[in-house]
């Protein structure tokens, strides 16, 4: 989302002020342990410090005391833990908190708390707009601006966690997180995996990796590295039971198509737990994709997938010309698919606070890829996503 220029010019330092240090808040512990080798320091500093950061939420050397005052200011003119900026804040009626981050100069991002009774789930964003041009999506209308960094994804959780005032150590509230904020996780995992890592590191979050979700419109080449470089639970908006459809819906289908795309998380659950799956996202647009023979076609195409199904009531946004799937439409298209043998679930409509809270946040991403810039409102989609997938995570 652009920010106004006067606001921006305001808010945030010259460059100059903030270059020439590292910055140690999106390392994970072997960036960090590597780091702390680099300038003659022993490795397990990294974990003294990620702990200070992570857990105890602390931005500044002189607070990390079991470090020596030699270390500390050795630190100070080499590396900072940059402190992001909440320019919004936004709280629903039922209980959803919604923070605007900035960035840069001209972009922010969101992220969203969603509390539910067992559990407390934050959506963060991973690019700034996205590429991939969904068609039923109202981020892929804003446009691309560029890939976040990994500081700027972990500050979404750390500033999660200031903002609601707990230590993740002491005061969980954040149990889980979805990478389905803004954004394709997976065509930038360079940054996107370290935070996963530290996610669920000990020595900063702990999560489990139950509880870490990527969500992708289906990057293959990444998906196949999940496992190896950083085994987090997996969604995949597939959203269409064929080629012709998907192509329509979900534009990358072109380039890694469903005969390509299965496969792959069939190799993702290979050699897992007992109870490792993939859950399928399928947004309902009506007329679109949620006719009896689409239920069909989904459930050959699952086959035998260790999967769950999530059914996402489409979210209409300004300018779009698809329309939610009636009542009656998904639970057929429901009925369908548990004949088959899926397992189901459908999101219970909300209630319509969170869609007009949503809309006042609303921004525009600063588009470097030239299309036309479309005021949208992503919130709800980012919501409606994340209460669809906490129903397939513990
Ligand atoms: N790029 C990743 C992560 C972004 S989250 C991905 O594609 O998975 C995107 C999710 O938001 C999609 O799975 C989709 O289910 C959901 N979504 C996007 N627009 C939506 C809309 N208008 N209504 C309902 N869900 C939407």
């Amino acid at each position: 989302m652009e920010l106004a220029d006067n606001q921006a010019s305001k808010k945030i330092p010259p460059p100059i002020e903030r270059c020439n240090k590292v910055d140690l808040l999106g390392m994970d512990r072997e960036m960090m342990a590597a780091y702390f080798v680099e300038i003659g320091e022993k490795p397990f500093r990294a974990t003294q410090v990620m702990k200070w950061i992570h857990q105890m939420g602390v931005s500044d050397f002189d607070e990390m005391t079991n470090l020596s005052k030699a270390l500390r200011e050795k630190l100070k003119p080499l590396a900072y833990i940059r402190t992001p900026k909440i320019i919004a804040e936004q709280y629903s009626e039922d209980g959803t908190i919604k923070w605007l981050l900035e960035v840069d100069q001209k972009n922010a991002v969101e992220a969203v708390f969603i509390p539910e009774k067992n559990r407390g789930t934050l959506c963060i964003s991973s690019q700034v707009g996205c590429a991939l041009e969904c068609s039923f999506c109202s981020t892929g209308q804003q446009g691309f601006n560029r890939n976040l960094e990994s500081w700027e994804i972990a500050a979404q959780m750390w500033a999660a966690n200031k903002a609601l005032g707990c230590k993740p150590k002491e005061e969980r509230r954040i149990s889980n997180v979805v990478f389905m904020g803004m954004g394709e996780p997976l065509l930038n995992v360079t940054h996107t995996f370290p935070v996963a890592r530290l996610l669920m590191d000990d020595f900063a979050y702990g999560l489990s990796k139950r509880r870490v979700t990527i969500s992708t419109a289906g990057v293959v080449p990444a998906i196949d590295k999940i496992k190896a470089e950083v085994d987090v639970s997996l969604a995949i908006s597939l959203h269409a039971p064929n080629n012709a459809l998907r192509n329509t819906l979900v534009p990358i289908n072109k380039k890694y198509p469903l005969e390509v795309l299965i496969p792959s998380l069939y190799r993702y659950v290979e050699g897992g737990h007992s109870k490792k799956h993939v859950t399928i996202e399928y947004v309902m647009l009506d007329q679109v994709n949620d006719r009896v023979e689409h239920a069909h076609e989904l459930v050959a195409l699952l086959g035998e997938l260790p999967c769950k199904v999530n059914l996402i009531p489409f979210n209409p946004f300004p300018n779009t010309d698809y329309t939610r799937s009636s009542n009656n439409a998904i639970h057929r298209f429901r009925a369908i698919l548990e004949e088959g043998g899926l397992n189901v679930t459908v999101r219970k409509t909300r209630g319509e606070d969170i869609d007009a809270a949503c809309g006042q946040l609303a921004g525009k991403v600063s588009d470097r890829t030239k299309r036309t810039v479309h005021r949208v409102e992503f919130d709800a989609a980012a919501r409606n996503d994340v209460l669809d997938v906490l129903k397939g995570v513990p």
